[in-house]
């Protein structure tokens, strides 16, 4: 009697173990990430690497992804609402914004146009995870009222009523019929699956609430997509952002992001990196 119960309680618990961890390794086995750009910013360096390349004007990409994981389609951004493309952009951001930031954007440089050109549509999306709610990230999340917005909480109240010195790079418009979608309110980070192969990450100081996303995949690695908490190689070298809610939790942030990358011999992959950005492939995905 004694020695069936001990065998029963080893099957289960293998069960178990071999549910959890079969599971981990099905997930990243098949995981596949695409990233893909909204266009680009045209803009001063300085305003990306505080003191450093001031004056030097560039094009940026704006980098977003689309991540198919087996429970669930998930974007992580959604770059520059598609009103700014093809020379439109005072019609929508006003004649300010665009001399600021000009973005060159074509229309099927969109978000639901890259879904499609890899065989996915806007309904097929379950979860929008927003880095922060800046005009070149949040743009176009109001094309997925039927997908759970994973946000920080802090991020939310930030962009309904942000800081008068922060308020130029938001764009209410982007998100002011957006009130009533379903929302993941976060205040931390966050397993969005349950197995460890797509994680959200809490690294504030960019914007009150911006968050980063740690993605597991079986090939290439573990992935830190930083968002703006990272928008170029100087940053993770040491250079101070140039434009921040708050720098100390910016760079402790940034701290945060490069501690996780060794101890997961992962690499950090940047919203704006001129280089990084086209040295990656476009045209399909990374799994
Ligand atoms: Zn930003």
């Amino acid at each position: 009697m004694f020695k069936r119960n001990m065998k029963t309680n080893i099957i289960v618990t293998v069960f178990i173990l071999c549910s959890f961890v079969c599971s981990t390794a099905i997930a990243e086995d098949s995981i596949k990430l695409y990233q893909v750009s909204s266009g680009v910013l045209k803009f001063d360096k300085g305003w990306l690497t505080a003191m450093r390349d001031v004056g030097k004007i560039l094009e940026f990409p704006v980098a977003m992804y689309i991540i198919d994981h087996p429970r669930g389609l998930l974007l992580y951004d959604t770059g520059m609402n598609a009103a700014v493309s093809d020379g439109k952009c005072e019609s929508y951001w006003g004649k300010g914004l665009c001399s600021a930031f000009m973005p060159i954007q074509r229309r099927d440089q969109v978000i639901d146009k890259w879904l499609e050109k890899f065989g996915y549509s806007v309904n097929d999306v379950k979860y929008v995870v927003t880095s922060h709610m800046h005009l070149d990230h949040a743009g176009n999340m109001e094309m997925f009222p039927k997908a759970v917005h994973v946000l920080q909480k802090a991020e939310l109240k930030a962009a309904w009523w942000p800081e008068k010195f922060q308020r130029a790079a938001f764009v209410l418009k982007d998100y002011d019929n957006a009130r009533d979608f379903n929302y993941l309110q976060l205040d931390g980070d966050f397993d969005l699956f349950g197995d460890g192969s797509v994680v959200v990450l809490d690294t504030k100081g960019h914007t009150q609430g911006h968050q980063s996303l740690m993605v597991k995949l079986k090939n290439t690695g573990t992935l830190f997509l930083a968002g703006d908490a990272v928008y170029t190689p100087e940053n993770e070298a040491g250079v101070i952002p140039g434009i921040t809610w708050n720098t100390y939790e910016s760079m402790k942030s940034i701290d945060r992001l490069k501690m996780l990358r060794d101890s997961h011999q992962g690499s950090i992959w940047y919203s704006h990196g001129i280089d990084q950005y086209a040295e990656h492939k476009h045209d399909t995905y990374y799994d």
